[in-house]
């Protein structure tokens, strides 16, 4: 089972504060790094954070606002200065592969390692690995925006030694293949799988919002998140500033996130304004129960439900 954790490398939206960098959220899930937007400077936050140079990558550009891509470029001359040699698969719209070629011809760039161009065209999964997918959905903001989901595939059931025992199973190879959802035969004798293992159990799910408005589609898209990170630009006091910008205030995240049964909120991309962004916790918590705020640095653990 996969240890997972998402750290924070940047939590101001539009202008980096003394304390907040831009946009970026890194994931890791076991050994390979998901990577959420590149505001300008996050890579600072990535070296810090020891999150390593030399991981299984993949980054996901919610959309090409300069606070949420321009730091791409530095965090790949960094790693490529610093040994990395692993292919980086990226995703987002598809000026994206405009944005890095034009770039790396004006400037020059020559990276040590790969970076694979996925341009996303439509709705639903666009990444599967083993254990895992994330999927997009339409972001309601200013220009051509994503939120995304990582979602865990089920886990095999419990299984209970108690009963293989009983049922004279030898321990090892057997344990597993029945783990795994194989029947076997043990001395001639025909063993199901859900003899000895219970149903499966729901892998997590983790919601990222990017920019937007809260919309009826994000709403069915975060349904029952054990962790959605939502941006909340502003409070409730600057409602009609959301409206007119694109951006959600902490109240809207909050109900969004009751209304979609996600287990636990985290509110990021604050406005500059707010030097201290307490104000947006206590707001939402008073809509929902499991809020808590990202602060740039800052570490969730993502443990599963049950
Ligand atoms: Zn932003």
């Amino acid at each position: 089972m996969a240890d997972m954790k998402i750290v924070f490398l940047g939590t101001s939206a539009a202008i980096p504060t003394e304390k907040r960098c831009l946009s970026s959220i890194a994931v890791k899930r076991g050994g390979e790094l998901l990577v959420f937007d590149a505001g300008e400077g996050m890579q600072k936050n990535f070296l810090q954070a020891k999150l390593g140079i030399n991981k299984k990558m993949k980054i996901f550009i919610t959309h090409l606002h300069i606070d949420h891509c321009l730091g791409l470029l530095g965090f790949f001359q960094t790693m490529s200065l610093l040994g990395r040699t692993k292919k980086i698969d990226i995703y987002g719209e598809s000026r994206l592969r405009e944005f890095i070629h034009e770039n790396f011809r004006i400037i020059n760039i020559e990276l040590a390692f790969e970076i694979v161009i996925h341009v996303i065209d439509k709705e639903g999964v666009i990444a599967s690995e083993d254990g895992y997918q994330i999927s997009c959905c339409k972001a309601d903001h200013s220009i051509h925006a994503f939120s995304f989901c990582i979602t865990e595939h089920p886990r095999p059931g419990i299984f209970d030694v108690e009963k293989a025992s009983k049922l004279s199973i030898p321990k090892g190879e057997l344990y597993q293949k029945l783990q795994f959802g194989e029947d076997v035969f043990v001395n001639g004798k025909l063993i199901k799988s859900n003899q000895v293992v219970g149903p499966k159990r729901k892998g997590r799910k983790i919601g990222i919002s990017g920019d937007t408005r809260p919309t009826t589609e994000l709403k069915d898209f975060f349904n029952s998140c054990d962790v959605l990170v939502f941006e909340s630009t502003y409070n409730h006091d600057y409602q009609s500033k959301a409206i007119e910008t694109f951006h959600s205030t902490s109240t809207e995240a909050a109900l969004l996130a009751k209304e979609s049964n996600c287990s636990k909120l985290i509110l990021t991309h604050f406005s500059s304004r707010y030097d201290d962004p307490k104000i947006l916790l206590e707001e939402a918590r008073t809509i929902h129960g499991n809020v808590d705020l990202a602060e740039d640095m800052k570490t969730f653990y993502v443990p599963y439900a049950e």
